[in-house]
């Protein structure tokens, strides 16, 4: 598939796609080493931006390299990731032009530092985390408000297919939360 990266509207530099791509075609896989949480969480502590993908198992980490990790993150996405045996490709959710950016909802997830959007969408939700991690971050908030529990967030985030997903362990407050 021929992608060029070019200065994006998004953010810096985007992945480009120089001819038309059909709905559901397999555009890039998004790949890299395999790493463990752990070892994500040692190597990105704090860092601004990473190009971590989660696993469905939970266990494992993309740190993504190469065109399909440099992908922007849009709200109103014209891709859409998807794990198969263990391996993630990125596939066109519509009909893409010759020369439109390629796009996709990292729902970001397992951080609280601010990760504003600007994708510039009319649907744009103000962030590139996902729904149900924004709405857990509130929960753990008002939970804190409530008691005296310092609970130290992890400090790296992570890029998912499945919005509600997390690899944190819970503390014995922790409220339960539907993995799937
Ligand atoms: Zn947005």
């Amino acid at each position: 598939m021929p992608l060029v990266v070019r200065p994006s509207r998004i953010h810096a530099v985007g992945v480009f796609t120089t001819t038309p791509i059909r709905k559901g075609a397999r555009v890039v896989e998004y790949a890299g080493p395999r790493i463990t949480p752990e070892e994500a969480d040692r190597l990105y502590d704090g860092a601004p931006r990473t190009y971590l993908y989660g696993l469905e198992d939970g266990k494992t980490v993309i740190d993504g390299e190469g065109l399909g990790a440099y992908l922007n993150h849009s709200c109103d996405p014209n891709c859409e990731v998807d794990e198969i045996k263990g391996r993630v490709w990125i596939f066109a959710l519509r009909n893409i032009a010759a020369g439109e950016e390629l796009v996709w909802d990292y729902n970001l997830y397992d951080d609280e530092e601010p990760a504003p959007c600007h994708c510039g969408s009319p649907k744009c939700r103000g962030t590139m985390y996902s729904r149900e991690w924004m709405a857990r971050v509130r929960r753990r908030e008002a939970r804190r408000k409530k008691s005296s529990d310092v609970e130290k967030p992890p400090r790296r985030h992570a890029r998912s297919k499945n919005p509600a997903q997390g690899w944190e362990k819970e503390g014995r407050n922790a409220e339960p939360y539907p993995l799937r």
